[in-house]
């Protein structure tokens, strides 16, 4: 069989992955999209095979540059259906709403600015195909193999990360012989909040392993508790003041209102408020609550106890305008969350930027920031940052924290491949990761004594 890299190749978005199997079969892995550099239409809406000829997509979890180009894929062609565990499907269609909003709300912006190529869309798909792409999708559990044809089966494993994110084990049968291909997805770190840790899968002949943070250390060891307490004491505790977070609306924001409800419990939070606002983070919540049984032990217990994850007296979800009116007057110590993480739209940004020139606030930015972001920029340090093409001087604090990072660190990984019977591996596959830190990790893994590793570039394509 041969399997070609069509995206997170040398990058981290637009997964997609092929597998062409001898037969003709083809299985592909992912279908992300790109929203790294260039015109995002231009970069999604076309691909390098013909969508008609897949048999059979695989979805490991509901990430956008994981998920968001099924509609697209659809859209030109293919007819078949998408693998997913259940809260993947649920996640899933509350992301791929959401990113018809984003495309059309930058449709417009685009509309006023710079003139579309004449052949060019104005946006990749719309909520129509949406629907047609939820219809697609078959739910499968963890870890029960799944009979695709005589010659092919699958099986999810928990991959951690995000709720109901897999592991894929593909098993062919080619020239009598079983050969073992595992995908992980993205992976989760050890001792997450919310979710489980990742499950290796055993006797594999071939690895893709996502390396996002192949070239990093986590810097906090401590519980993730103990760390937003510290933030907490410090900013509504000891002083009136006010910590804004910004969170990712799936699995960040999730974990942080839990983190904060472990702290109420514990009678850390008195007289602090605490808001969120985030309409995809609310949405995502219900999704956390009703498939609380793929939660980890800790949540599970912490749920039964305490009749929920998400829900204490001291916080309010801003769902009205009446809500956004208790946010804006509330003058008392504060807490919000809201989202998207890296600061770039979404509710947050408003807070961020009433908030800058507040020297009793923080801002704690809880999650990986890209470069030219303003949260890239805020951490920076800048003395003012431009937002909607005004400038506003920072007063605020601004902080960080890797506590809640999705993702294993340099050792996590490796943890990971060494649990994944590492010396009888055929070939591991890097992929999800940037150029300059997926060749450290590679060079890491040598050091190591792992030495059949390789990275491919977009394109690459190995017979297996
Ligand atoms: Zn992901």
């Amino acid at each position: 069989m041969n399997i070609s890299f069509w995206g997170a190749a040398r990058q981290v978005t637009g997964s997609m992955h092929l597998l062409t199997f001898d037969s003709g079969y083809k299985l592909l892995i992912d279908c992300g999209l790109h929203y790294e550099r260039g015109d995002a239409i231009e970069l999604n809406d076309s691909f390098p095979f013909d969508p008609s000829s897949i048999d059979l997509v695989l979805l490991t979890h509901a990430h956008i540059d994981h998920s968001g180009n099924i509609p697209t894929l659809i859209k030109r062609g293919y007819s078949g259906q998408v693998l997913c565990t259940e809260p993947t499907a649920a996640l899933v269609e509350n992301l791929l709403r959401d990113s018809v909003n984003v495309q059309m709300a930058e449709s417009k912006a685009r509309g006023k600015g710079v003139k579309k190529k004449s052949n060019q869309p104005s946006v990749l798909y719309g909520q129509a195909n949406v629907n047609t792409a939820i219809d697609r999708l078959v739910c499968l559990p963890f870890n029960e193999k799944f009979k695709i044809n005589d010659y092919l089966n699958i099986t999810f494993y928990p991959a951690g990360h995000i709720l109901g994110a897999a592991s894929i084990l593909v098993e062919a049968i080619e020239d009598n012989t079983i050969k073992r291909i595992g995908f992980t997805g993205d992976l989760g770190k050890s001792n997450s909040k919310i979710v489980v840790n990742p499950q290796p899968m055993p006797n594999l002949d071939y690895l893709i392993c996502e390396s996002t943070y192949g070239n990093r250390l986590h810097s906090c060891t401590i519980a993730a508790e103990d760390e937003l307490y510290r933030y907490v004491k410090k900013n509504c505790i000891d002083s009136p003041g006010r910590l804004v977070i910004p969170a990712f609306s799936v699995g960040r924001t999730q974990a942080i209102l839990f983190t904060l409800n472990q702290l109420y419990v514990e009678g850390k939070l008195d007289g602090v408020k605490v808001f969120t606002d985030s309409p995809l983070g609310i949405a995502s919540t219900q999704v956390h609550e009703k498939y609380q049984m793929y939660m980890n032990d800790e949540s599970i217990e912490f749920a039964e106890t305490h009749n929920g994850l998400f829900d204490f007296p001291n916080l309010l979800v801003i769902q009205s305008e009446s809500d956004q009116k208790s946010l804006t007057y509330h003058t008392g110590p504060s807490i919000i969350v809201s989202s998207a993480g890296m600061v770039e739209g979404g509710r947050i940004q408003q807070h961020v930027r009433n908030n800058l020139q507040n020297p009793l606030c923080t801002i704690l930015i809880a999650g990986y920031c890209a470069e030219g972001t303003l949260g890239h920029r805020l951490l920076l340090g800048q003395s003012s940052v431009k937002i909607k093409n005004k400038e506003h001087a920072v007063y605020a604090r601004i902080a960080s924290t890797d506590v809640f990072s999705a993702h294993p660190d340099r050792d996590g990984l490796y943890q990971y491949i060494s649990a994944s019977d590492s010396n009888q591996l055929k070939q591991i596959f890097l992929v999800h990761g940037e150029s300059e830190g997926i060749d450290a990790f590679q060079k890491h893994l040598v050091t190591k004594g792992i030495s059949k590793v390789m990275v491919p570039s977009k394109g690459d394509s190995f017979l297996i």
